[in-house]
């Protein structure tokens, strides 16, 4: 398997099928009137997948079906009535990406040349990247049922209709981290596809959490789930409340251990190490 950064993804070294000015007539905006009366929509989109399947095989079955995509785009257009362009393409390239299952990032631009502007111009338009990542997660419990916990946390996950190919690791019991006296854990690794962005994830991961009753109360203390984002494909990002890679997992054999079932050779974007590496430094 391999994991693109979306830096590679700008880069544009991976096949795509490209749509170009598909003209639909449809109902979006702000104004009464545009609702009401329509105007047409001209939709361009960038559909990265591997073609070489197809390209070798001749078989449309290997690929994804640019007729059947432009009808469906006509069709969500067509169904859909929303005020702003930015609504438009954030809804149709989600809906896209749920329904074909070979793209796995797509590049979409609304254009809307017969906008009201009372200067003359030639094209509005709202583009937006969005696509597949493949994500690690730590889960861990050491209250009530932890078995049970973290099997219900897996299958809320695979639930989650903007979560596929959600593949947990073998469950395992460590010893406490970080010095608090308390109850052995049950900990796992969680691999998973997402269309989500990482703070939207963790958004998700909390509401899972505190279905179980989660307390934040002593930290490092004992949990009924604890569900960490460990990587995200190689994104590096850091907010106030977020931070991936997660900090302290080249530290943390009861992350890296059951990780390294799942991806030995997944190497941490800035350490450098694959986690099979940083397991064995420990
Ligand atoms: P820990 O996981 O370290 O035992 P918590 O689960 O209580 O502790 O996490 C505390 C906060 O850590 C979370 O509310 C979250 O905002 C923040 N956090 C920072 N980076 C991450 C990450 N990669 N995954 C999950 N939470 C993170
Ligand atoms: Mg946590």
């Amino acid at each position: 398997m391999r994991y693109f950064s979306m830096e590679e993804m700008n880069n544009c070294f991976m096949d795509r099928i490209k749509i170009d000015g598909l003209q639909v007539f449809a109902h979006h905006g702000v104004y009464d009137f545009e609702t009401k009366k329509g105007q047409n929509f001209y939709i361009n989109a960038e559909l990265f997948c591997d073609t070489r399947k197809a390209g070798k095989s001749d078989e449309l079955s290997d690929s994804t079906n640019y007729g059947e995509v432009c009808e469906f785009i006509k069709d969500f257009m067509e169904k859909n009535t929303y005020k702003l362009l930015e609504a438009v393409a954030e809804n149709l390239s989600k809906a896209i990406l749920l329904k074909y299952d070979l793209i796995k990032y797509i590049k979409l631009e609304i254009c809307k040349p017969e906008a009201p502007i009372q200067i003359p111009f030639k094209n509005v338009s709202v583009e937006v990247k969005r696509g597949w990542t493949t994500v690690f997660l730590s889960g861990g419990s050491n209250m009530g049922d932890s078995v049970n916990t973290l099997n219900g946390a897996i299958e809320m996950l695979k639930e989650d209709p903007d979560i596929k190919n959600v593949t947990p690791s073998k469950f395992i019991i460590t010893k406490p981290y970080g010095g608090v006296e308390q109850d052995d854990f049950v900990n796992c690794a969680i691999m998973l596809e997402t269309i989500l962005d990482p703070e939207t994830l963790l958004d998700r991961l909390h509401e899972i959490e505190s279905f179980y009753k989660r307390e934040r109360k002593v930290h490092w203390g004992p949990r009924t789930l604890d569900l960490d984002i460990v990587f995200f494909g190689k994104t590096v990002y850091e907010s106030d409340r977020l931070i991936i890679p997660h900090v302290d997992m080249q530290n943390r054999a009861f992350v890296l251990e059951p990780l390294a079932e799942l991806a030995p050779n997944f190497r941490h974007p800035i350490l450098g190490k694959t986690v099979e590496e940083m397991l064995n430094s420990l």
